[in-house]
């Protein structure tokens, strides 16, 4: 049999062999090539270790750190639609959290109590009054600790309230010091925020409360056992011929339970 022409002649290889020692030559050939395990091409055998190293089809570990592995053009794809660690919106519409993908159904198992609660309809009402009390100074004429000059009952979400002020304190108050309270009339159980304020050009009587009434008894009070001084009340009236004006802000937050239940996953 006459010597056969290298297979790699067409990459410039001129040697003839004898078939025996072909395979030999294959092996050893400068202008060999060989496959690319990953995309199948053929490449010079001296550039294949980097070919392969940066190879397109090469599989990557998922960059958001999954076991999967994937080529880069692929990666994408698999971020968007597969992997794991993508975050998602939880699917209940009022749920603020994203999880990962594959901590899903694990978040709607755990905390399907939780959107239940989330779906607790809260209504929140506020009402604005602004109370007066004429004469000040003589109204106050003979009070002593522990009395107060109560509001007319005001109702809010359908639960009575009135505001009381103690010009001389209640129990708790310092000497000389005023006292001002919310009482509960009804058996409220939601919460209310409630500011009050006594209109004043030049002191700054405030009170500013924020308290869960389910916790506090009908007929229970919650306030201020120092407002103030009683001066700062006088010097107050005496700005406006003797009228003490307080205005009230009152926020009443209730859950009601009888928003939708979300549908059960588990
Ligand atoms: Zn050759
Ligand atoms: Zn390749
Ligand atoms: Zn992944
Ligand atoms: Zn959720």
């Amino acid at each position: 049999m006459p010597p056969q022409t290298c297979p790699f002649a067409v990459r410039g290889c001129r040697q003839k062999v004898e078939e025996v020692k072909l395979e030999e030559h294959k092996n050893a050939c400068r202008f060999r090539t060989r496959q690319c395990t990953h995309c199948k091409a053929q490449v010079d055998h001296n550039n294949l270790p980097e070919h392969e190293q940066n190879c397109e089809k090469r599989p990557l570990p998922c960059t958001q750190g999954c076991p999967a592995k994937r080529a880069r053009a692929q990666m994408e794809e698999h971020i968007k639609k597969e992997c794991g660690k993508t975050e998602k919106d939880c699917l209940f519409p009022q749920c603020p959290k994203r999880v990962k993908r594959d901590e899903l159904e694990k978040h709607y198992k755990e905390i399907k109590k939780e959107h239940r609660h989330i779906f607790r309809r809260r209504v929140n009402t506020t009402q604005e009054e602004t109370l007066s009390i004429p004469n000040f100074t003589t109204a106050i004429v003979g009070m002593g600790q522990d009395e107060s000059i109560d509001t007319p009952h005001f109702s809010i979400q359908g639960q009575s309230f009135c505001f009381e002020l103690f010009p001389f304190g209640e129990t708790q108050s310092l000497p000389g010091r005023a006292a001002a309270c919310l009482r509960k009339l009804d058996d409220y159980k939601g919460i209310i925020e409630l500011d009050m304020k006594v209109v004043s050009s030049t002191d700054r009587i405030t009170m500013s409360l924020m308290k869960d009434w389910s916790e506090i008894a009908v007929g229970g009070a919650w306030g201020y056992p120092n407002l103030c001084p009683l001066h700062q009340l006088l010097k107050a009236a005496s700005e406006f011929n003797g009228e003490l004006t307080i205005e009230l802000k009152v926020t009443a937050s209730m859950d009601r339970p009888s928003g939708p239940v979300p549908p059960d996953t588990a």
